[in-house]
């Protein structure tokens, strides 16, 4: 069987698990995945939700009681554990070493998650939407500055997300349903 057309690098495909990781996501205001993978070998993965025993903002439907627009809680801290820290959190119940490993994220990881991923010794971020640009900047660029971590926006190709898209929408046959 010939290689199809289009066929996602290695950095789209953890991407896409990135992508498949946020479905699961319980927060309104934004759905974020990561993956953490070391030599092509997907060790964790994560997305951002409450802290076991809180309620989920889907399920009380808003992130924050005074705000019916989720997107104003960008001025608020995220009350969900962020998909990064999941990830790793996920990695170390389990024993797995995260030392030099890469994370694939969906969103540009902030400050805080940031500083949990170089703990962790993952030396590569890979994400695909920017972060908005807050005062942690001058921060962030001290650590990528001093090698303690790099960091790569990246983005799927078309072709690459037609792909995925027709493996999701697969026709179910009417006669099935
Ligand atoms: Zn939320
Ligand atoms: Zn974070």
């Amino acid at each position: 069987m010939s290689i199809p057309k289009g066929r996602p690098s290695w950095d789209e495909y953890f991407l896409i698990l990135a992508k498949l990781a946020a479905i699961r996501s319980t927060c309104i205001a934004r759905q974020v995945g990561a993956v953490i993978v070391k030599d092509r070998q997907v060790l964790a993965t994560g997305y951002n939700g409450p802290p076991s025993g809180l309620a989920h903002c889907t399920d009380q439907g808003y992130c924050y009681p005074d705000l019916l627009d989720c997107e104003q809680s960008d001025t608020k801290p995220s009350r969900a554990i962020h998909a990064e820290a999941n990830a790793i959190a996920q990695a170390a119940r389990h024993g797995i070493p995260t030392e030099n490993a890469s994370i694939y994220v969906t969103l540009e990881p902030c400050l805080s998650c940031l500083k949990l991923i170089i703990s962790a010794g993952i030396s590569q971020v890979y994400y695909e939407t920017n972060f908005r640009k807050t005062n942690n900047q001058p921060l962030r660029d001290d650590f990528i500055t001093q090698g303690l971590v790099t960091l790569k926006q990246i983005s799927l190709s078309s072709e690459s997300a037609a792909m995925a898209a027709s493996v999701f929408l697969v026709a179910i046959p009417s006669s099935d349903v």
